[in-house]
């Protein structure tokens, strides 16, 4: 069978790192999350004071972008690909809400999102490739064979995301979760370069209901419609 480009889209903490995972899983194919990029470009930022204070030094983070070396390595123990900034592994540190609050305006600057599209084309130039994002149906691989784009209530994403950090030992409040995906929502949605909207023959999925193991089985089916024509 021949190995198609799926690109999974929508809101933020709509799940769609586990289907895409689960799903590259089932079909043997690689899983990029493009928002782990973002996230690390983000934290780079936010350590060397780039960041800080919802400010970014856009010329210092300019030049500093060809010393970003954004890696992934597939973790056997969590069956998912860990993130390595300049060969430190951060999958953890890139998921802290402090990057959350930053990642949205770092990602809407041009010159780091021109960087970021230019790596992940490499990454799926042979296809067999599931990534998930904001852009991969719209702007990454406009040609890809299957696109799904995701979305459930705020609410739901955002209860989520706290049962995601808390099972994880870290301290949080709901309210400031809910604040930070609607905030990302709106920065995604309104910024000049690849806003986040539904490619035009993106299949629509609301996961507000389904089970992770009904996603994957609505997943397969669509592969299955795109395969066997
Ligand atoms: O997918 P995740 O929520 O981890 O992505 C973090 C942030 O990175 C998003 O809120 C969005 O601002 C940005 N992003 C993006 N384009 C992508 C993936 C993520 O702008 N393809």
């Amino acid at each position: 069978m021949n190995k198609i480009t799926i690109a999974i889209d929508g809101h933020s903490s709509c799940g769609k790192s586990t289907m895409a995972r689960d799903l590259a899983s089932r079909l043997g194919y690689v899983y990029v999350d493009s928002g782990a990029m973002y996230r690390a470009v983000t934290l780079y930022a936010l350590r060397g004071g780039i960041a800080h204070d919802g400010q970014i030094d856009e010329p210092r983070l300019r030049d500093a972008l060809p010393d970003i070396s954004i890696s992934f390595i597939f973790n056997p123990t969590t069956q998912r690909p860990d993130t390595y900034l300049n060969g430190e592994l951060v999958e953890r540190e890139i998921r802290s809400l402090q990057v959350s609050s930053c990642v949205s305006p770092v990602a809407a600057l041009p010159f780091v999102r021109s960087a970021m599209v230019e790596q992940q084309r490499l990454m799926g130039e042979k296809g067999g490739i599931v990534m998930d994002g904001r852009d991969i149906g719209t702007t990454v691989f406009p040609n890809a064979e299957l696109k799904v784009f995701v979305t459930a209530s705020a609410e739901v994403r955002a209860r989520r995301r706290y049962l995601e950090l808390t099972a994880k030992g870290q301290q949080c409040d709901f309210a400031d979760i809910l604040r930070n995906v609607q905030e990302r929502d709106y920065i995604d949605s309104h910024r000049e370069v690849s806003p986040l909207r539904p490619a035009p023959d993106a299949v629509l999925l609301d996961n507000s209901d389904m089970t992770p193991a009904g996603q994957l089985e609505w997943l397969l089916h669509q592969v299955e419609l795109k395969t066997n024509v």
